[in-house]
């Protein structure tokens, strides 16, 4: 997924693995997570069911970047995080994603490669667009979060249920009026 010029397909799979881990309806087995990566690109033939572990425990760790609502705060934990993952930036060519950079060790797992790009892709993506493309769905009782990679990036709503959900409930409120 391209935007804002980057090729970072890591900000929507960030979104999707802490809905997966976090949200209350959400579906953290070894399939669902295998699902996510293929949906997202990453080589999801190397997960092993072994690694769903990892994987839930980085989901719960970038929870708190979604819900954050300053930038100063958003802005630390990113820190934080890019000096405890091993970084080794480098260029790579492959499908379905041309040329583009690499920001894990060239010879590292899979979630330490996960790990790398989905960290780098939010902090890529707040340099751009401070907070205003990530937060919790504003939906009613919706606890899932959303990364907007609209080029209008108006998103507020993690899926177009809660939205339209949301805006039938104003419409009623409105005429009962
Ligand atoms: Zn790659
Ligand atoms: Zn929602």
């Amino acid at each position: 997924m391209r935007i804002t010029g980057y090729k970072s397909h890591g900000v929507a799979a960030a979104a999707a693995l802490v809905n997966a881990v976090t949200a209350a309806a959400g579906d953290d087995s070894p399939d669902a997570l295998r699902r996510l990566l293929r949906e997202n690109e990453f080589f999801w033939q190397e997960f092993e069911d072994a690694d769903a572990a990892d994987f839930r425990r980085w989901g719960r760790v970038l929870r708190p970047f979604f819900e954050a609502d300053r930038l100063e705060e958003a802005t630390a934990m990113l820190n934080r995080l890019m000096l405890e993952i091993p970084m080794h930036p480098h260029l790579a060519v492959h499908e379905p994603h041309g040329l583009h950079m690499h920001y894990a060790p060239p010879s590292s797992r899979l979630v330490e490669r996960f790990r790398a790009t989905t960290l780098m892709n939010l902090a890529e993506l707040i340099v751009e667009h401070g907070l205003g493309r990530t937060g919790v769905c504003a939906a009613d009782g919706c606890d899932r979060v959303y990364a907007d990679t609209s080029r209008a990036g108006r998103r507020r709503f993690c899926s177009e249920a809660c939205a339209n959900r949301t805006n039938v409930a104003a419409f009623r409120a409105r005429r009962r009026e």
